[in-house]
């Protein structure tokens, strides 16, 4: 199995990158963000309840990040892999996956992190704001807020997956083609790696 982790802060394009990922390799995309503003969509009592928090760039609770990740992984029947698409965003969320994956026999394969420096990101979140209707990404000051969150409580995953050998990072500022390019090629390596 290929089990790849699309990291970045937000607005450094891993969404995008992890649907063109999955498309391409046929792999399962799995992207808690998703799911979170699925339920918010709907309007089920869960996603009233993380409404506010959401709406200002907080974080859910660990366990609820783990319990949509693992609902969504046993209802899949042996794919090939997984994209996992902001998840893991705390170290307690990467320990407790690392041990739900062991439990099913399997691994993370690898983190493809994408770099995009700060000013850029900024610009970027600042026009999907404009078109997204995330709530998350309205106004400067939730954005510089979910950075400043990134920063605190997601960054330091790199140094977890790197002390693992696992960490491949990408310059994400070219042109979307470009970087997919990149990851494209990245995967490929790591195919024949576990072939
Ligand atoms: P994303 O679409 O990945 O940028 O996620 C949007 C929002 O959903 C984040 O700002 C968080 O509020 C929440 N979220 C998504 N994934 C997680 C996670 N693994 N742990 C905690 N909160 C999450």
């Amino acid at each position: 199995m290929l089990n790849i982790i699309m990291f970045g802060p937000p607005g450094s394009g891993k969404g995008t990158q992890s649907k063109k990922i999955t498309e391409y390799f046929g792999l399962k995309h799995l992207s808690t963000g998703e799911m979170l503003r699925f339920e918010m969509d709907n309007k089920t009592v869960l996603g009233e309840k993380i409404r506010k928090g959401m709406d200002n760039g907080e974080y859910v609770s660990d366990e609820l990040a783990l319990q949509l990740i693992k609902k969504s992984i046993d209802k899949e029947i042996a794919p090939k892999g997984f994209v996992f698409d902001g998840f893991p965003r705390t170290i307690n969320q990467a320990k407790a996956f690392d041990i739900m994956l062991a439990q099913m026999n399997t691994n993370i394969t690898q983190m493809i992190a994408l770099e995009v420096p700060e000013e850029e990101l900024i610009n970027r979140l600042v026009e999907r704001s404009k078109i997204s209707g995330r709530g998350e990404d309205q106004g400067e000051q939730v954005i510089k807020k979910r950075l400043g969150i990134y920063h605190d409580k997601t960054k330091p995953l790199m140094n977890y997956y790197q002390e693992q050998n696992k960490l491949q990072i990408i310059n994400g500022t070219g042109l979307l083609n470009d970087v997919f390019g990149q990851i494209h090629d990245e995967i490929i390596k790591l195919n024949n790696k576990i072939a």
